[in-house]
């Protein structure tokens, strides 16, 4: 959580006036500004003989609501300042700009100030032989009960509404009919949302309000107003629990299943963390018995750097269907009009996903890896904390993920029957697979080589000669030269005492235990490394006292193996 600093570039005072010229200067090709108001229509707007759908509201809340102006979505749309409602002037003014002769239907989240001001431009624009009709959203469950919906407040089921709305406009249905459907759509939309944390206004040096580190906000609303519940923070799992649980209760009765769903980011949640909630989610409710038809994971109404998420639900009809599907085109949102078909998320099997339990039955490899793979997890902090020094700090995770990985497979192979050079083969593929990254390619090819070396059995010389190998087809592969500070710091020391040893006639244990112990103090040498060339260069300075994070993993590796050699003895 950031305090103590402005989290949005904008000023205050002209905050309002600096977006909307960039956006509309941005978005030309679909919507212009209206000349005289803080308000947008869309480009070919006024169009006769059409309704004209005017949205709007206080600002903070992109792409709600001028990002949904457009043809197949609203009209126009009236911008207030942040989080206030626009005044009636503006109203008036985006409204006469966008009315074609038929009529202006007027939606907007249930807010007092919204209301009011919107109120008094219908009634200028009746005085004026302008025809409107108005739909308040209130999709808002947290905020009111069920049996009173005038009291609820509209978040991010205003876009299920203008979907609606805007749909029917373009398809040349009269106000009345605009209205009732719009209408339709409120009463059938719902929405819970959660937050994990609040956002700052333009130009505040302090979040509007705040949400302990460790708990969560449930049913806030887009305007820091209070959630009705602080929880203690969830995973994904009970986060899309709560979000669904939220909603089901409140659901129309009497539909036939078919949903639309919206699952929105309010502003600075990640959409690929959506995503992993959307999964969930998809999976509760289709368990209910609904059916979500057409789904949007995204930002569609949001409360400045908000971050949270809410969930809507908008239960389909027959009428409402084919609307809510209709093509539109707009600056935020554009939907082709593709049928509405009923898709589940493909569950993935990821079995390399498990931790392999240590074992008393494994093979040998296993049991080397397995050594390796504890080892790796008791510093997998540690090397995601070297890694973040000068680069991207996964390496800790990678390596987990690769050894588990690695270890599962040798398993496998060798209850398959697999010699060592197989199973190490085995291991590298899977390594590089779940690894991933350039130490997944290059570990992958460091136990794969060494078990192609091994298929004529192991003695200090085997071993050595199998390393050899390994590194060449390391070095061949990465390219990297002593002194880079890259793992290669710490393999060849490694190498050339593997073949001292095999001259002395030692055995394999103590061969590789001596060349583990080198390999360690290489690791610990290379924070000393100030490399020049490659992709380190550039951060260089900034890695100068801390080892490299590769070189450190391969000592890690080894000298876990090494005293699980020495065990046997
Ligand atoms: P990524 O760099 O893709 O994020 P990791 O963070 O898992 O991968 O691994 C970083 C480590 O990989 C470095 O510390 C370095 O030891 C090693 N490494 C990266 N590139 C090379 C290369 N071309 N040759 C040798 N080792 C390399
Ligand atoms: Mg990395």
């Amino acid at each position: 959580m950031t305090h103590g600093k402005a989290r949005t570039l904008g000023r205050a005072e002209v905050f309002k006036r600096d977006w909307l010229d960039g956006f509309a200067g941005a978005y030309g090709r679909t919507v212009r500004k209206v000349p005289d108001a803080y308000g947008v229509v869309a480009a070919h707007a006024p169009e006769r003989g059409k309704v004209a759908v005017v949205i709007g509201g206080g600002c903070g809340h992109y792409p709600a609501f001028a990002g949904l102006v457009g043809r197949g979505l609203a009209t126009g749309a009236v911008v207030g300042d942040v989080f206030t409602s626009p005044s009636a002037e503006q109203v008036y003014r985006t409204a006469r700009a966008a009315e074609g002769g038929a009529g202006v239907l007027f939606s907007y989240g249930n807010y007092q100030g919204d209301v009011l001001h919107f109120g008094l431009a219908a009634r200028r624009l009746a005085a004026e032989g302008i025809d409107s009709r108005t739909v308040l959203v209130t999709d808002d469950v947290a905020s009111g009960p069920a049996d009173e919906p005038e009291r609820r407040r509209g978040v991010a089921g205003d876009f299920m509404v203008f979907k609606v709305a805007g749909a029917a406009a373009e398809r040349g249905d009269d106000l009345d009919t605009v209205h009732a459907l719009a209408t339709r759509a409120n009463d059938r939309t719902r929405t819970f949302g959660v937050a994990f944390d609040g956002c700052t206004l333009p130009g505040a040096t302090e979040p509007l309000f705040t949400v302990n580190p460790g708990e969560m906000e449930l049913g806030l609303g887009i305007h820091g107003e209070p959630g009705v519940r602080t929880v203690p923070r969830l995973d994904a799992v009970g986060v899309a629990d709560e979000l669904v649980n939220g909603l089901l209760p409140e659901l129309p009765k009497g539909g036939d299943g078919r949903v639309a769903v919206l699952l929105n980011g309010l502003g600075t949640t990640k959409y690929e963390d959506m995503f992993v909630l959307y999964k969930r989610v998809h999976e509760r409710l289709a368990a209910e018995g609904l059916n979500p038809l057409h789904t949007e994971v995204g930002e569609f109404v949001t409360s400045l750097d908000m971050a949270g998420v809410s969930l809507t639900v908008l239960a389909l009809d027959d009428d409402l269907a084919p609307l809510y599907a209709a093509p539109c085109d707009t600056p935020a949102y554009r939907s082709t009009g593709a049928r509405l078909e009923p898709v589940a998320p493909v569950a993935t099997v990821d079995e390399s996903l498990a931790r392999p339990e240590p074992t008393q039955t494994a093979g040998v490899v296993d049991r080397l890896l397995t050594a390796a793979m504890v080892r790796i997890e008791d510093n997998e902090a540690e090397l995601g904390r070297l890694d973040a020094v000068a680069a991207d700090g996964d390496h800790g995770l990678g390596m987990t993920r690769g050894m588990r990985a690695a270890v599962a497979a040798a398993r496998q192979a060798e209850s398959g029957g697999a010699d060592l050079s197989a199973a190490l083969l085995a291991a590298g593929t899977a390594f590089a697979d779940a690894a991933g990254g350039a130490s997944g390619a290059l570990y992958g090819v460091l136990l794969a080589e060494t078990g192609a070396g091994l298929a004529d059995g192991v003695t200090p010389t085997t071993v050595a000669d199998a390393v050899d190998r390994a590194v060449r087809a390391f070095v061949e592969l990465g390219k990297a030269e002593l002194g880079d500070k890259t793992m290669l710091d710490a393999i060849e020391p490694f190498r050339t005492v593997l073949r001292e040893q095999a001259a002395t006639g030692t055995d394999v244990t103590e061969a590789w235990n001596a060349a583990a112990k080198r390999a360690t103090q290489a690791a610990a040498d290379t924070a000393d490394l100030l490399p020049t060339k490659g992709r380190a260069a550039r951060l260089a300075q900034r890695s100068k006292g801390y080892a490299d994070p590769g070189a450190t993993s391969f000592a890690l590796l080894v000298s876990a193996i090494g005293d699980e050699l020495a065990k046997e003895q």
